[in-house]
């Protein structure tokens, strides 16, 4: 398959997307660089993207990185009677799954989770950055007393520093969670948010639909999107 849109440097156009340059290993699953998520980002990264589109928009490409991350979780066999009166020898997820979104932002994932998978299970955790000491701080968690059993999605759409990431990491750890359970789904990352990520758990999955340029001085991601949980509530002031 050729893949006409250019890769960021570094990037395979292997149809499997896995980063195999030095930043990133395979534990990072990129999105397939189609036209049409191309396409997706186009819309969502545009800054006059009204709120609707945005919402709708970037639910569609949270969606294909829902489906992504839950082929990564394991599976057991699973078979069915078909109308017709044969067996379909099917798989069904081994572990129960739990969606684990970061506050705000990553509520918007939930959203998506939820509307695909209606019985999945639900934690939530709240980390900020503290305005003096500027460390991720939590502030907030309320998570299943039985997560350690679970296949757990922490969903937040923006992988920048990679400080939440790894604060909402620890969180899920000190719950009992193994790391091999966890996979970290992002709708944007940076190559700095990845490696910190990596740094301290290097087997732990990612999965992500762009990996941008760099961060700039005040720690957005570039190209980028701005704040995501801004355009996703409205919350933005207007231009
Ligand atoms: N959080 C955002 O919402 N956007 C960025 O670019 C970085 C962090």
């Amino acid at each position: 398959m050729t893949i006409t849109a250019t890769p960021p440097a570094g990037i395979t156009n292997d149809i499997t997307n896995d980063i195999t340059n030095d930043i990133t290993n395979s534990t990072v699953h990129l999105l397939p660089q189609t036209r049409q998520l191309r396409a997706l980002h186009t819309i969502i990264r545009d800054r006059n993207c009204d709120l609707e589109r945005f919402v709708t928009t970037s639910g569609r490409i949270i969606r294909q990185l829902v489906e992504t991350a839950l082929d990564l979780l394991p599976f057991e066999p699973s078979g069915v009677q078909t109308p017709v009166g044969q067996t379909y020898h099917g798989l069904r997820p081994a572990k129960p799954i739990c969606g684990v979104p970061v506050v705000r932002a990553g509520e918007s994932m939930e959203h998506e989770l939820r509307a695909m998978s209606p019985g999945v299970r639900i934690g939530k955790i709240l980390i900020q950055r503290d305005k003096v000491t500027k460390l991720p701080r939590l502030y907030y968690s309320a998570l299943p007393a039985d997560i350690d059993r679970h296949s757990v999605l922490l969903l937040d759409p923006m992988l920048a520093t990679g400080g939440t990431a790894l604060a909402a990491i620890e969180v899920l750890l000190a719950h009992g969670v193994a790391e091999d359970d966890i996979v970290f789904v992002t709708l944007l990352s940076a190559p700095e948010g990845i490696d910190a990520v990596h740094a301290r758990h290097p087997n732990l999955r990612i999965v992500t639909s762009a990996i941008e340029e760099r961060l700039n001085e005040n720690a957005y991601m570039i190209p980028g999107i701005g704040d995501f949980g801004d355009r996703y509530f409205g919350t933005d002031v207007p231009r």
